[in-house]
């Protein structure tokens, strides 16, 4: 039986940023290139006598983090180099940044009220190149994402559970994406996240923590918590906790298991000093009057949230259908200002929600349709002129077909109802084929009533107005 201990987990993630160029040269940052050493210049290959210029479009998008994450921008800030020896780094060094990093404090506010993690702070730096050991007795290396902008997030050591950590990756994957800096794509290694994870029977003292890498998505991020977790639990129980080692550990997809990488190296290995090459930065001057420009954010996740559950009243678990979705989000923001209107906008979501996304999922050709013939369905159902199996069916068709709701509904006679005359022949005729039916109903059953309304439903294509159904029905049944 294992006992108690108390988790603690802190992540580290690198996000590529959104740039044309590399983060000190004039090479395209493109993650997509496929062919290797295309994007490459006697700046990103360290050649002798070049020299680093600093990307200002990286610098703007890492200060859009720190205020969208409420944390502390720098008056000023430097860059250092980071000294290792690894053919993915030509320089020998990596630039990065130390002691004084663009962003400092702040904190996420996960979805679902669950709390929010500190920030300790944003930096930038440079991606190293790509190597690839999977060919045998040598190994290959491509410099294309050699000094590509990269940003580095440190949390704070107050994540306490697998999921925790898992919800802060997807939160900050969307929050880089609203704010357009990072595509943020973990299976593309546009993201990545470290996992630094301790158990202790003590929770006012930390265990000793191990940090986990290649993990390549959120599942991952997950398992690997997890996976630590019953393994450092097993070994304290079994009195084994002295084998429990500070250390790097690589996460396993194949075998949903972490194996043990290296023992970890501290800063001091690294001496770390300013970069005599690069400028000492102050932002204000970096920016002078567009600083104001770069400060202005746009609307961010959790406001999105806040104002989709105020104003319409949407169900946390529909408003997340929007959240992670941008072409759905963008189709209802379209929607809602067609619309206009609270109790239409309602409606709207609902047809999305329940249905839209019902349709997109099973028919692989059906796709969002175009807002305007959305907006104008939603107000046929609002003006009784359509039911709700009307409406559906059109839904689907504008889904797979694209078209015109009116004309559709003209077409194939699915305007409901509404005035007595175009259904009475129905009623009659219904009743009339189910006298069986009509007896139960008058023998005191009124549920037989509604089984009499779905059948002139039915015989109606779904046009009738239901309301109107039932009362003609009992007025004839007496
Ligand atoms: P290092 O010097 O090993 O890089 P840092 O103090 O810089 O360690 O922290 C790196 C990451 O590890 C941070 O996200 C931090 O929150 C987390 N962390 C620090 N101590 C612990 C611990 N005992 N358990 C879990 N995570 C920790
Ligand atoms: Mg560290």
């Amino acid at each position: 039986m294992t006992k108690q201990y108390y988790t603690t987990i802190g992540l580290e993630i690198h996000a590529e940023l959104n740039t044309k160029t590399k983060m000190f040269c004039n090479s395209k940052n493109d993650p997509d290139e496929t062919r290797p050493n295309v994007n490459i210049c006697p700046v990103c290959m360290a050649h002798p006598g070049t020299l680093p210029v600093i990307n200002k479009q990286a610098v703007e998008h890492v200060v859009r983090v720190g205020l969208a994450l409420g944390g502390n921008i720098a008056d000023f800030t430097e860059f250092d180099r980071k000294n290792y020896f690894y053919p993915d780094i030509p320089k020998g060094y990596q630039i990065s940044q130390y002691k004084y990093p663009i962003v400092s404090g702040g904190e996420l506010a996960l979805p679902a009220q669950a709390g929010a993690v500190k920030i300790t702070r944003v930096h930038l730096e440079e991606d190293t190149a790509n190597s690839k050991h999977d060919r045998g007795d040598y190994s290959l290396v491509d410099f294309n994402r050699a000094g590509v902008p990269l940003m580095e997030l440190v949390t704070e050591p107050v994540i306490h559970t697998a999921k925790e950590a898992g919800a802060f990756g997807r939160e900050l994957q969307l929050l880089l994406r609203y704010l357009g800096v990072s595509e943020a794509n973990m299976e593309k290694g546009e993201m990545r996240v470290e996992l630094n994870i301790s158990i202790s029977p003590d929770e006012k003292v930390f265990g000793t923590k191990v940090e986990v890498k290649n993990i390549n998505s959120f599942k991952a991020v997950e398992r690997a918590a997890e996976y630590e977790i019953k393994r450092m639990s097993e070994l304290l129980d079994a009195g084994r906790g002295s084998e429990i080692v500070q250390e790097t550990r690589g996460w396993d997809e194949t075998k949903q298991s972490t194996f043990s990488q290296r023992t970890k190296e501290n800063s001091e290995d690294y001496r770390y000093f300013p970069d005599p090459d690069l400028p000492k930065l102050k932002l204000k001057e970096v920016f002078g009057e567009n600083f104001e420009k770069v400060k202005a954010l746009p609307e961010l996740p959790s406001a999105k949230r806040a104002r989709y559950k105020n104003d319409f009243g949407i169900k946390d678990e529909d408003i997340e259908s929007y959240m992670t979705d941008m072409e759905l989000s963008n189709f209802f923001e379209s929607v809602i200002s067609d619309l206009g209107s609270r109790e239409a906008i309602i409606l709207a979501s609902n047809f999305i929600t329940s249905d839209l996304l019902g349709i997109l999922k099973i028919n692989s050709t059906a796709k969002i349709p175009d807002y305007q013939s959305f907006s104008k369905l939603i107000k046929m159902f609002a003006g009784n002129e359509l039911s709700s199996r009307a409406t559906k069916d059109i839904l689907l068709m504008l889904a797979t077909e694209g078209g015109d709701p009116m004309q559709i509904a003209t077409e194939k006679d699915l305007l409901q109802k509404n005035d007595e005359g175009a259904l009475k022949a129905i009623v009659e005729k219904i009743i009339a084929e189910n006298a069986e039916v009509v007896a139960i109903y008058k023998a005191g059953k009124e549920n037989a009533l509604m089984s009499l309304v779905g059948r002139v439903m039915k015989e109606s294509n779904g046009s009738a107005n239901p309301q109107l159904v039932q009362k003609m029905l009992k007025e004839q049944i007496r």
